[in-house]
């Protein structure tokens, strides 16, 4: 039998993409290093739909329809390299491989510029939702040429996600476009998380709920504009009791947060293209923080507010509930805004020529991040396609200012009880000094002038000034 397709890597991830694809009609060829995954998967799953398992490199090439597509969904790094180098000699000009496991974009575009010289299409291509969303429905961000995705989009668009009947794919961009948009994406679930973790902590700290309690809370959010996958999958685990214990999962789960690594680039890179994602870079950082078991112990007892003391929590407004779910969207819109900018500069530095607004509809769908929400983000940048930030756009702009007030007492709150929000204080700190008429930088550019000559610019005129700021007078020059 002929294939249509070819996927290589068949653990979790590519199992479950080779079964969505036979599901959809679509023959499809099976490679893995370990055989025996091959054989498993034909056995238990055989029946959905045509597999042709294949045992060699060379038959599994031999297997495929001209031009051949390959799917690899390989561990990153290394592994993607070497499955990479061991196709390549078998393959023909206009051959298509795709990578849709998590590379990061910089390594996607190394690997599309030495592929691109022998004739070969590289298609870097992220994909979202995990095990579940990758048999039932992924959000599939795939960069590459454009005739590449002149053949491959069809196949994609039939096995993503779909709202309102639109697939959750679309051609982001040449080259490494893809993987940098799902390395956004990552990022953006970070804050996500992190926002929801601290929101559950003051329901928790503040008003002394349960975690059966704020699941409801968070049930009841969903049903509105946060209404999304995290919020719903949030509430699922704050009710979730523990059958060996008998106490909340929550209070018996270790309390340091893991990361495989998206999270990281995205700060990496938001600092390469000099783009301030704080909510990102908090995030991610209080990822760290929590697994630091030795600084945490060393400062433990530090002195602070008594969050359980009925004096402090006594004074807590009865909106607090409400407060919460007004500085966690708002919050939210300012993690969205950073990420959407981030893209937008990666886009510029990279030529990609990325559409906002289509990158927001394939997120509605099939993955973490989907959300209500992205579909308002969608409306935003289809109404302007440059929109310089979120936070101005008609919508955003004025549910942000309608939240302000809820938000900045919830930071108050949280800083009075000793409770640590970094993810809704450094987005407060990033409206309000989006919002400000003059920021301390000039203070700043008057250091750096004073230890380094570094130099600035005036207000008034044109130019750029130095003092001389060891003299007696000093005196300003033009430089
Ligand atoms: P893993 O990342 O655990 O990778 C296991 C697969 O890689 C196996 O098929 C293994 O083959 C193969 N492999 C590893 N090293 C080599 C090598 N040197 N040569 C050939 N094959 C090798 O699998 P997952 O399914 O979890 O993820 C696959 C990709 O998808 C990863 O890049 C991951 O980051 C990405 N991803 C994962 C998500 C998830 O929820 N898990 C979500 C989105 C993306 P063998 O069986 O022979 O060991």
């Amino acid at each position: 039998a002929q294939a249509s397709i070819g996927v290589t890597g068949l653990a979790v991830m590519g199992r479950n993409l080779a079964r969505n694809l036979a599901r959809h009609g679509h023959t499809v060829a099976l490679y893995n290093r370990t055989g025996q995954r091959t054989q498993d998967l034909v056995e238990q799953f055989g029946s959905e739909g045509e597999f042709v398992p294949t045992y060699s490199p060379q038959e599994f090439v031999a297997a495929l329809e001209r031009p051949r597509k390959i799917i690899i969904m390989v561990k990153a790094g290394a592994p993607t390299d070497a499955v990479i180098d061991e196709f390549t000699p078998l393959l023909e000009p206009g051959d298509i491989v795709v990578d849709a496991g998590n590379a990061h974009f910089a390594d996607t575009r190394r690997r599309e510029a030495a592929l691109r010289e022998r004739g070969l299409h590289f298609v870097g291509a992220g994909v979202s939702g995990g095990e579940e969303g990758a048999l039932h429905g992924p959000s599939i961000m795939p960069g590459g040429s454009e005739s590449s995705y002149a053949s491959l989009g069809p196949l994609f668009e039939d096995i993503a996600a779909k709202v309102d009947g639109a697939p959750c794919c679309t051609h982001v961009g040449p080259d490494g476009a893809g993987h940098f948009v799902k390395m956004v994406h990552n990022g953006i679930e970070y804050s996500d998380m992190q926002l929801i973790a601290e929101s559950f902590d003051l329901l928790r700290g503040a008003l002394g709920y349960e975690p059966a309690q704020i699941a409801e809370v968070f049930r009841t959010w969903n049903s509105g504009r946060l209404d999304s996958y995290l919020i719903e999958i949030t509430a699922e685990v704050l009710a979730h009791t523990d059958p060996a214990t008998g106490k909340p999962f929550v209070d018996i789960v270790a309390d340091q947060a893991e990361q495989k690594g998206t999270g990281r680039w995205t700060v990496q890179t938001g600092l390469e293209l000099g783009v301030p994602i704080t909510g990102i870079a908090e995030a991610t950082f209080a990822r760290s923080l929590s697994g630091h078991v030795d600084l945490r112990r060393a400062a433990r007892g530090l002195a602070g507010p008594d969050r359980t003391a009925p004096s402090v929590r006594g004074s807590v407004p009865d909106s607090f509930a409400d407060d919460v779910e007004q500085a966690l969207y708002a919050s939210k819109v300012v993690a969205y805004a950073q990420g959407f900018n981030q893209i937008q500069a990666g886009s510029a530095e990279y030529g990609w020529n990325i559409d906002l607004g289509a990158v927001a509809a394939i997120w509605r769908g099939g993955c973490i991040i989907r959300a209500k929400f992205l579909d308002d983000i969608r409306a935003a940048y289809r109404a302007e396609s440059t929109l310089p930030t979120l936070l101005a756009s008609g919508e955003f702009r004025t549910a942000v200012e309608d939240a302000q007030d809820a938000w900045r007492s919830v930071v108050s709150t949280a800083v009075r009880l000793g409770i640590p929000t970094p993810g809704f204080s450094t987005a407060l700190a990033y409206y309000d000094a989006l919002r400000a008429e003059r920021l301390p930088a000039s203070l700043i550019q008057g250091q750096r002038d004073y230890f380094g000559a570094h130099t600035y610019r005036r207000v008034d005129r044109a130019g750029s000034f130095h003092t001389t700021w060891a003299d007696d007078p000093r005196v300003e020059h033009e430089v």
